[in-house]
């Protein structure tokens, strides 16, 4: 599971809003890796596979209720288009029913060819077209967008930032919430009093290990408090 040397990630996008992409991902470091192909974005139009005179993507569920289900024909053609059989990369389909997504995750993912991401709308996709393809469903959080496409967005910003020579130095990412099953710690910058608040004393004090000790302190009573479920992990 290691990418071949020199060879950007790259990640394939079905949805029915292409335009949207890459937004944010278009800016800052992650844009600039784009631009300097640290990594790749394709999009496929699911519009482009319909095939009825409507050129409809959905239909009503089966077994009646209110909204629109994706059809599993229309998306089969898209995913073979955008994924076709030898191609190595996973499979995932943005999904409040999907595993959380974990920085774990992210870090995995960032040493694969790269992703092939469905973006759900309506009430979702056909059941069919998921196990047929091999979609994995995976959630940014327990609450319900109105499509796949910001949740996309999100899964490749984590994953992309830790691509080598993405962010630009590659220690930057070590220390952060989730890495070492901590939350970070407070951080300040100057000025040194602001508003009559000040920095606290060590962190200028050029004490590297007392330094240390404070994060790891403030990193720990932050956890403790805010995010125990993770401690117990
Ligand atoms: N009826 C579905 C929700 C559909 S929301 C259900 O109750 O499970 C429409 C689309 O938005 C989904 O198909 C999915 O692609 C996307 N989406 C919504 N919430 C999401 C989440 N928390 N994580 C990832 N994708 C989500």
């Amino acid at each position: 599971m290691s990418r071949v040397a020199n060879k950007p990630f790259a990640a394939s996008i079905i949805t029915l809003f292409p335009e949207v992409f890459p937004g944010t991902l278009g800016t800052s470091v992650i844009g600039r890796g784009l631009r300097e192909n640290l990594w790749t974005l394709q999009t496929t139009n699911l519009r482009d596979f319909a095939f009825d005179k409507h050129r409809s993507v959905d239909d009503t569920p089966a077994g009646g209720g209110a909204g629109l289900v994706l059809r599993s024909d229309v998306l089969a053609k898209a995913i073979d288009f955008a994924s076709p059989k030898d191609d190595t990369r996973p499979r995932y389909l943005l999904s409040p029913r999907g595993k959380p997504l974990t920085q774990k995750l992210a870090h995995e993912l960032s040493h694969e060819d790269g992703v092939i991401l469905v973006c759900g709308r309506f009430e979702g996709i056909d059941q069919r077209v998921i196990k047929s393809r091999n979609l994995i469903e995976i959630s940014i959080g327990d609450y319900v967008l109105a499509g796949g496409e910001v949740a996309a967005m999100v899964m490749l910003e984590a994953i992309v930032r830790l691509i080598p020579n993405v962010l630009g130095s590659s220690l930057s990412h070590q220390d952060e919430s989730f890495e070492n099953g901590l939350l970070e710690y407070d951080q300040y910058t100057r000025p040194i009093e602001f508003e009559g608040q000040t920095i606290p004393k060590i962190l200028t004090s050029g004490n590297h290990k007392k330094i240390a000790k404070w994060r790891e302190e403030n990193s720990q009573n932050l956890t403790k408090k805010r995010r125990p479920d993770l401690l117990k992990k």
